[in-house]
């Protein structure tokens, strides 16, 4: 089988030069362990953090190893009661072909609720970020305004669609004409701008005239300043990401009217999905957002990258923005 490992800690923006395919033996899976085929696997925003060499939430990525992230995957051979061959699963073992850990580290999924690759997307790690962040965090409430920003990717596409199922007036920036018309005509959304257009403050000024009462950030930055700015008293700013800053190789500035939060009595709320206290939501999120793929109140939206062999490149054009919905590598066919 063959893996992706990191070579050497990205300077700013990640290049195809910090990664390397290599070719692997496959273990035999011991008493109690899977060996799993992957089908899919997932880049996210946040494993361009665990390049650096930083103490975070999750710890850092080693050089010349294997890179991990989600998967979903078949099981190839079970020496594990409650597995059998054929069954599908995911887990964190991304960024290579094949993997083999303790039984426990898998979770079996129904392959019948959305697609196989839902499973690292809307019914996925993004998607319960999208509903314990917006519905908890956020706690929208039918007739409100709801702007969010990176509204064309994995998070904010489904930020959008629940607040809309809310009720909420929603609006959403994205960094292209084709996002913004994919915002309006695909996903409901009640207005979208590019934020490479001009100032965001004066996008907002045009499609929010009364004001935000709800933000969900995951762009940080100018958005961040802007929103503030367009706030309505007792808003709430929800801290999902900040993007523009990841490959940021010096601290860069707050939002200079931070101090309007006094006034306007915001609440701006940072969280991890992952964890211990939103789990108790799980079963909510698969419920819900299950029950909403099959009534067709949400859409499942994906941009497919084909090959291991392009999974850096695939992880690069994220950050680039070239994905619509979430970004998936495509390893094998089940
Ligand atoms: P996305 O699918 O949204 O992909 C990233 C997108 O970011 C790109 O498509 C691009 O879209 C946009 N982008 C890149 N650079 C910029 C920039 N300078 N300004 C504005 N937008 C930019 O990724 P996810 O949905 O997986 O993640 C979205 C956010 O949520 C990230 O900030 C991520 O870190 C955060 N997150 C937080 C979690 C938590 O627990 N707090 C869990 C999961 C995700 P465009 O073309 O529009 O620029």
């Amino acid at each position: 089988g063959r893996e992706i490992h990191l070579k050497s800690r990205p300077q700013g923006e990640p290049t195809p030069g910090n990664f390397e395919l290599v070719e692997v033996t496959v273990p035999e899976p011991a008493e109690g362990q899977l060996l799993v085929r992957n089908l899919f696997m997932s880049v996210d925003p946040y494993m361009r953090g665990r390049m650096n060499d930083v103490k975070s939430y999750v710890p850092p990525f080693k050089l010349g190893e294997a890179l991990d992230g989600g998967a979903v995957g078949q099981v190839v051979r079970s020496r594990a009661p409650g597995f059998q061959e054929g069954d599908f699963v995911t887990s964190s073992g991304g960024w290579r072909e094949y993997h083999v850990a303790d039984a426990r580290q898998y979770m079996k999924v129904d392959p019948n609720v959305g697609s196989l690759s839902a499973y690292l997307g809307v019914l996925g790690m993004p998607g319960m970020t999208a509903y314990v962040g917006l519905l908890d965090l956020g706690k929208p409430v039918a007739g409100e305004t709801v702007f969010v920003s990176g509204a064309a990717g994995a998070v904010g596409g489904l930020v959008g669609q629940i607040a809309k199922i809310q009720g909420c007036r929603v609006v959403g920036s994205a960094g292209s004409p084709e996002k913004v018309k994919h915002l309006r005509e695909d996903l409901g959304f009640d207005d979208a701008f590019n934020y490479k257009d001009g100032p965001v403050a004066d996008a907002l000024a045009r499609t929010c005239p009364e004001g935000i009462d709800v933000y969900f950030d995951n762009v940080g930055g100018e958005h961040l300043e802007a929103s503030i700015g367009k706030m309505k008293n007792y808003g709430r700013i929800v801290l999902c990401g900040a993007i523009s800053q990841y490959n940021a190789t010096a601290p860069t500035p707050g939002p200079r009217n931070l101090t309007l939060a006094v006034g306007k009595r915001l609440t701006l709320q940072g969280f991890i999905v992952s964890d211990q206290r939103h789990q108790h939501r799980r079963p909510d999120f698969l419920r819900d957002v299950g029950g909403w793929l099959r009534e067709k109140k949400v859409k499942e939206v994906e941009t497919v990258v084909e090959g291991l062999d392009k999974a850096p490149e695939a992880f690069i054009g994220l950050l680039r923005g070239h994905n619509t919905g979430k970004m998936v590598v495509k390893l094998a066919s089940g």
